[in-house]
């Protein structure tokens, strides 16, 4: 690529330009004369070939994910709306990003790579895969009841709360998108903190107790709620976090309450 980009373009990558002490040999002004060569007369940078191959290089390529070719047949499209909800918080976009590419270093992904035997540090089960920590293992038991409670009281009891939902907000359809979005939040933070308890666990040996972290996901969701509170419009605010059916209420157009599980 370099070396075609050399040849048919030797002033940009000679330093001979005038202010070439200032700038290296610049791809991206390379690849604009290209695509407007390209642009007016797209048959000559056809016929030849080195330019026809950097044309080639330049297109945008459709990149597929690993895990989106390991798993093929989950709802990806679902999934990255997920990841990039606009509900979240950039810490939990982050964890979720790595979570749904399946790069939570998880004993399961450390084996493979040589280290250590794959098992739950807490449990002591065969296999630490992201679905045991966050859905099959003990330690995530009691705060997967409390989430469970809010699904609950926010979407009925005829909801069903499995670990796609709770993992990858999968299926989705049988809540309004405003009462999902919220449900969603609540997912997130609840992963993100029962994530870093393991990784506390296994780093330092510390046992963070159940109720602690369910205080500390409780603290991180009534935080945010009452940040958008006051920043956002009484209009907005309601949509978002209030209308339909929510474990947040507004009294008197004045003060937030949380549903018992939040308080
Ligand atoms: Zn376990």
């Amino acid at each position: 690529m370099a070396s075609s980009l050399c040849k048919l373009f030797p002033l940009l990558w000679s330093n001979s330009l005038p202010n070439s002490a200032l700038c290296s040999p610049n791809l991206s002004k390379a690849s604009d004369l290209i695509k407007s060569l390209h642009a007016v007369d797209a048959a000559f940078v056809g016929k030849c070939t080195e330019l026809r191959d950097i044309v080639l290089f330049l297109e945008p390529k459709e990149v597929t994910p690993t895990v989106m070719r390991k798993y093929p047949t989950l709802p990806w499209t679902n999934i990255w709306r997920g990841v990039f909800h606009r509900i979240l918080d950039r810490k939990y976009v982050d964890f979720q990003f790595r979570l749904s590419h399946r790069v939570l270093f998880v004993g399961e992904l450390l084996k493979k790579w040589g280290i250590g035997k794959g098992k739950c540090a807490v449990c002591g089960f065969v296999t630490e895969s992201i679905s045991h920590v966050f859905w099959d293992c003990r330690r995530a038991y009691n705060c997967l009841s409390w989430v469970g409670r809010i699904v609950r009281d926010v979407g009925g009891t005829r909801v069903i709360f499995n670990s796609n939902l709770f993992l990858y907000g999968s299926p989705d359809s049988c809540f309004p998108k405003a009462v999902f979005a919220r449900l969603w939040f609540v997912f997130c933070a609840a992963k993100f903190f029962l994530w870093k308890a393991r990784c506390k666990y296994v780093a330092d040996g510390k046992y963070i107790p159940d109720t602690e972290i369910i205080n500390s996901i409780k603290y991180d969701i009534k935080t945010r709620v009452e940040a958008d509170f006051h920043r956002l419009s009484a209009e907005k605010f309601k949509k978002i976090w209030v209308q339909g059916s929510s474990f947040v209420f507004i009294n008197n157009e004045k003060c937030l309450t949380f549903s018992t599980a939040l308080s």
